[in-house]
């Protein structure tokens, strides 16, 4: 998947977003873009669709190759074993105990040495490689003749990982040139720089585009939803670490005193295997209520998320873990309050009593929905700053300009020159 012709730095899909950010930022990013046109840079990721990663690099990709970087996105296969060995890997840097075995460690090496035979060739040809989290983070060690940057970008909570387990990626993750991890809080001793950036959203995406009432309207009422009683959403994987069981004991708890649906929106992303067996927990807790929504969505149903955030009175992310949490930035952009877990990147994107607030336990979360769904005047307020914050912080353009910054800072080689962070 290559991009544009090169020079053609500064054409029609950058200059959309001038709109939203101001020429400025679209200029500042063009000379940036300058700086690195003609250059072939490569994302490796595990999975195209569901989940935050996906999600960035589907819009990142386009906007690289727009500024003249010759970019491609690439994705590893694998097979059911590995996907499970890496989805233990992930629970692991996010504070699970469960190790690795023997055989899951041997099927982490050999998918990753299938797939560095197909992707060798492009891969060592490129002057830059970012890898996406632990799944393909070998490749380097299985590509000797590499010319280019290698960047490996960790996206999880890795402030306190299961030493075991980090000592094994360690191994994978140590030659690389350099690392991004999206909060201070998750940076690991590592013998290179080690930048912070965090995620973004694309406010141009179907995700976050602006929709009119009629189709947020049209939407909810389609799945079942009542658009004129107040309603909270979390859209989330279903995975443990986004605490679905506790978003339901919360509604239950608000719910004795207030009127209120709910609705948890998720679907698969091929490299979770964990997710059918978290849904059937949540579809039991949530049975016998008509007001529970459980939404299992294709991976391309953007559109409909965004009705549904948009048609939320308030917006959850009650995760007890988060690496950043797009989903926050998403609701906040749409002028929704947040009520979010006091975790990871949450806890750069939601300031208690501000533009939401962070919480720890169903209780907690209960507490403020209610007080939210009370106080429509003091959430509008609160939705308002949301959307400011989220724009000054957390749109796509400030990432953009980090990571052609970090790159810049790379190719001069003199990566302490630069401090990017947010
Ligand atoms: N998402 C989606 N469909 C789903 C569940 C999630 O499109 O069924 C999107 C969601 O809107 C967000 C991203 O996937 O953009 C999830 O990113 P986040 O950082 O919140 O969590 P992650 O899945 O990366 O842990």
């Amino acid at each position: 998947m290559t991009g544009l012709p090169k020079g053609t730095n500064g054409t029609a899909l950058l200059g959309r977003y001038e709109e939203v950010v101001g020429s400025a930022v679209i200029r500042q990013l063009r000379q940036l873009g300058r700086h690195l046109e003609g250059l072939r840079v490569v994302h490796v990721n595990s999975t195209k669709s569901g989940g935050g990663v996906a999600e960035i690099l589907d819009r990142f990709v386009p906007l690289m190759n727009d500024l003249g970087i010759d970019t491609s996105w690439e994705v590893i296969t694998g097979t059911e074993g590995f996907f499970e060995t890496t989805k233990t890997i992930h629970n692991a840097l996010q504070g699970a105990s469960k190790g690795l075995s023997t055989t899951m460690m041997s099927s982490f090496e050999s998918v990753n040495e299938e797939n560095a035979r197909r992707l060798r060739p492009l891969l060592e040809e490129a002057d830059f490689v970012f890898i996406h989290d632990p799944q393909p983070a070998p490749l380097l060690s299985l590509c000797p003749n590499r010319r280019g940057k290698w960047v490996w970008r960790c996206h999880i909570d890795a402030s306190r990982p299961n030493r075991k387990v980090w000592r094994y990626l360690r191994r994978w993750t140590a030659p690389y040139d350099a690392s991004i991890f999206s909060l201070a809080d998750f940076a690991q001793p590592l013998p290179h720089l080690q930048y912070i950036i965090p995620p973004s959203i694309d406010p141009l995406s179907e995700k976050n585009i602006a929709l009119d009432d009629g189709e947020v309207r049209e939407t909810l009422t389609r799945h079942g939803i009542d658009p004129d009683r107040p309603l909270a959403v979390q859209v989330s994987r279903f995975d443990r670490f986004k605490d679905p069981l506790g978003v339901i004991e919360a509604y239950r708890l608000c719910k004795r005193h207030q009127d209120l649906q709910l609705v948890l929106a998720g679907g698969g992303a091929t490299d979770d295997p964990e997710g059918a067996a978290v849904l059937e927990e949540v579809m039991e807790a949530a049975s016998g209520d008509p007001d529970i929504h459980i939404l299992v969505l294709p991976g391309d149903a953007h559109r409909t998320i965004n009705a549904l955030q948009r048609g939320a009175t308030v917006v959850i992310q009650k995760s007890t873990k988060e690496g950043f949490g797009l989903t926050v930035s998403e609701g906040l952009w749409k002028r929704k309050p947040v009520i979010g877990g006091d975790v990871g990147g949450i806890r750069l994107q939601v300031l208690d009593r501000f533009n939401g607030y962070r919480v720890r336990t169903p209780q907690g979360a209960a507490l403020r929905l209610r007080h939210l769904l009370q106080h429509p005047h003091q959430a509008e307020r609160m939705g308002e700053n949301a959307h400011h914050y989220a724009k000054e912080n957390f749109l796509i353009t400030r990432q953009l300009r980090s990571v052609l910054a970090l790159m810049a800072a790379l190719q001069v080689g003199d990566p302490e020159r630069l401090e990017v962070s947010l």
